[in-house]
C-alpha cells in the first residue's frame, strides 16, 4: 500500500511539475524558442534533487544545456523549492521506452551516434560546453581571421581586442568559437570567473531578478566576471530596459579591463533597435566577420565531425556531401548525422550519400544523357565537342565545361572519375572547384544563372 502511494504521486508528480514549468516556460520565452526547445522535451525524472531533462535528439541536449540550463534551473528552483541539478539526456518524446541500445525500436530522425560520450560534463556554471573546443574547430577562409582573433585574446584576455564582436549568418561557428575562447582561458587562467551567456538569457535572469528582488546578486553575478562571454547580443536590441541594464555591466567589466566577446548575426551598425551608446562600445574594439565555408572548408568540416562522431565515409562520399551542402555548417553536421545515424556503424560510400539525397530517384525518372547534357552545353555556348573536353583554358570554355561538370555531378550524381574522363580532365579536384563554382554564383550571377537555366530546359525538354 504504502508502495503504491508513493510510487503513483511520484508518476504524477513528474508531469504536473513538467506541465507547471512549460506553463511558466511559454510565457518568460518566445514562442518560436518554447515551440523548439521546450514543447518537445519532458521531464525524465526526479529523483534526490537532480531534474532529468528528456530531449529528442543530441543536438538538442547540447543546445537547451547551453543556452537554457539557468532559465530551467531557476524555474525548477522555484516549482520545487529545492536547489536543483539538471541533468539532459536525448529520450524521445514518447510514452513508450525505447529498448536502450542497438538501434531496435522507432526510427527517429536524428538519432544521438552510437558511441555518444556517456559523460555530461556540461558546466553550469562557466555555460561552457565540452564540445565546443579550439581542437576541433576547424580553419580555413571564411574564419581565419577571427580565429587569429581568437588566439590573441586567448593569450592577453582584456588587453588587446576588448570587447571582441564576431558576427556572421546562422550556424557557422560563432558559439563554438566564443566558447573556445572561453575553455582556452580556464586553462591557463583556472581563477578566471569566465561566463557563456546568451544576451537572452541575461535579460531573462534579469526580468527574474527584478521579480525576486535580487538585484544585488544578479550584479555581482555579472559585474565581478573576468571573461564575459555573450551569444547573439542582436537579441537585447529593441528591449530598453535590459540594454540599459547590459550597458552598465559592460562599462564595469570594460573598465576593470575584463574580456567581453560578443556575437551577433549582423555588424554592429546594423542593429536596428541598439542604443547608440551600446553601438559604438561594441564596435569599440575588434569587429571580425565570420562567412559561409567554402569547399576546402567544408571537406574539412565533415571529415573533422565524422571523426567525433566515429563515423566511417569514403573520400568521394565526404566530398559529395561537402559539395552539395553550401548553407552553413550547422546544416552540414545535420545531414552528416542523419546519414551516419542510418548508416548504423557501416561505412558510408558515394552511392549512400547519392541515395540519401535522392540524387539516384531524380536521375531514374529524368532518364538524361551524359551524352545528351554535353552536346546540350556545346550547343548553347556555340562550341565542338572537341572544345569542350580539349585543353584550351579560355573563359568561354573553361565556363561552358565548368557548367557541364555541374549538370553530370547535380544532376546526373556522376562519380567523379567518370565526370573527369567525359570531360577529359585527368584531375577529379577540377571537378570538384568547377561544381563549386557554379553552385556558389548560381545565386548571384545573373548572366550564370540565365546559362544554366536555359541549358537545363534544352536538357530536360
Ligand atoms: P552559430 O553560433 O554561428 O549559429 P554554431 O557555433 O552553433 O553556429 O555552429 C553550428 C554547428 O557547426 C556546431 O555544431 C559547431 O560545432 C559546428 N561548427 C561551426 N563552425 C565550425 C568550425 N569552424 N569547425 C568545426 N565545427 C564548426
Ligand atoms: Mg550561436
Amino acid at each position: 500500500m504504502s508502495k503504491i502511494n508513493k510510487f503513483v504521486p511520484s508518476e504524477i508528480n513528474t508531469n504536473q511539475l513538467w506541465q507547471n514549468i512549460l506553463d511558466e516556460l511559454k510565457v518568460t520565452v518566445s514562442d518560436a524558442t518554447f515551440k523548439t526547445f521546450f514543447a518537445k522535451s519532458n521531464l525524465v525524472s526526479f529523483k534526490n534533487n537532480i531534474a532529468t531533462i528528456g530531449c529528442t535528439n543530441q543536438y538538442f541536449c547540447e543546445q537547451t544545456e547551453i543556452r537554457y540550463y539557468s532559465l530551467l534551473k531557476d524555474v525548477l528552483d522555484r516549482q520545487t523549492k529545492k536547489n536543483v541539478s539538471l541533468v539532459f539526456n536525448v529520450t524521445p518524446n514518447s510514452k513508450f521506452q525505447i529498448p536502450n541500445s542497438q538501434g531496435i525500436g522507432p526510427l527517429f530522425e536524428i538519432k544521438a551516434p552510437q558511441k555518444a560520450p556517456v559523460k555530461k560534463p556540461f558546466d553550469p556554471t562557466t555555460g561552457l560546453h565540452p564540445r565546443y573546443t579550439l581542437e576541433t574547430f576547424v580553419v580555413g577562409n571564411s574564419n581565419n581571421f577571427a580565429h587569429a582573433a581568437a588566439l590573441g585574446i586567448i593569450k592577453k584576455p582584456g588587453s588587446e581586442y576588448n570587447p571582441f564582436f564576431v558576427w556572421g549568418g546562422v550556424g557557422i561557428g560563432k558559439t563554438h568559437l566564443i566558447q573556445a575562447i572561453g575553455h582556452e582561458i580556464l586553462k591557463t587562467h583556472p581563477e578566471f570567473e569566465v561566463l557563456y551567456c546568451e544576451a537572452e538569457t541575461f535579460g531573462n535572469e534579469l526580468v527574474a531578478a527584478l521579480q525576486k528582488k535580487t538585484m544585488p546578486q544578479f550584479k555581482k553575478k555579472f559585474r565581478s566576471l573576468d571573461v564575459f562571454l555573450v551569444d547573439d547580443v542582436q537579441f537585447i536590441a529593441g528591449k530598453e530596459y535590459i540594454q540599459d541594464e547590459f550597458f552598465h555591466t559592460f562599462n564595469k567589466l570594460h573598465l576593470g579591463e575584463k574580456q567581453i566577446v560578443l556575437t551577433s548575426d549582423r555588424r554592429p551598425e546594423d542593429l536596428a533597435g541598439m542604443e547608440e551608446r551600446l553601438v559604438s562600445r561594441f564596435a569599440g574594439g575588434l569587429t571580425v566577420d565570420i562567412q559561409l565555408p567554402d569547399f576546402e572548408m567544408r571537406l574539412a568540416i565533415v571529415k573533422q565531425k565524422c571523426q567525433e562522431k566515429n563515423g566511417r565515409m569514403t573520400e568521394e562520399a565526404i566530398q559529395f556531401l561537402a559539395q552539395t551542402i553550401e548553407s552553413n555548417v550547422r546544416d552540414l553536421e545535420g545531414n552528416l548525422t542523419q546519414i551516419l545515424s542510418r548508416a548504423a556503424g557501416e561505412e558510408v560510400d558515394l552511392e549512400f550519400v547519392q541515395n540519401f539525397f535522392g540524387i539516384k530517384e531524380k536521375t531514374a525518372r529524368k532518364k538524361v544523357s551524359p551524352r545528351k547534357i554535353i552536346s546540350e552545353v556545346g550547343k548553347h555556348f556555340r562550341l565542338k565537342h572537341k572544345e569542350l573536353v580539349g585543353p584550351r583554358r579560355i573563359a568561354k570554355i573553361a565556363l561552358a565545361r565548368q557548367i557541364a561538370m555541374y549538370f553530370l555531378r547535380r544532376e546526373l550524381g556522376l562519380p567523379l572519375t567518370q565526370v573527369a574522363d567525359i570531360l577529359g580532365r585527368k584531375d577529379h579536384t577540377t571537378i570538384i572547384h568547377g561544381v563549386d563554382k557554379i553552385s556558389r554564383q548560381f545565386s548571384t550571377n545573373l548572366n550564370l544563372r540565365r546559362d544554366v537555366l536555359a541549358i537545363r530546359g534544352k536538357i530536360y525538354s
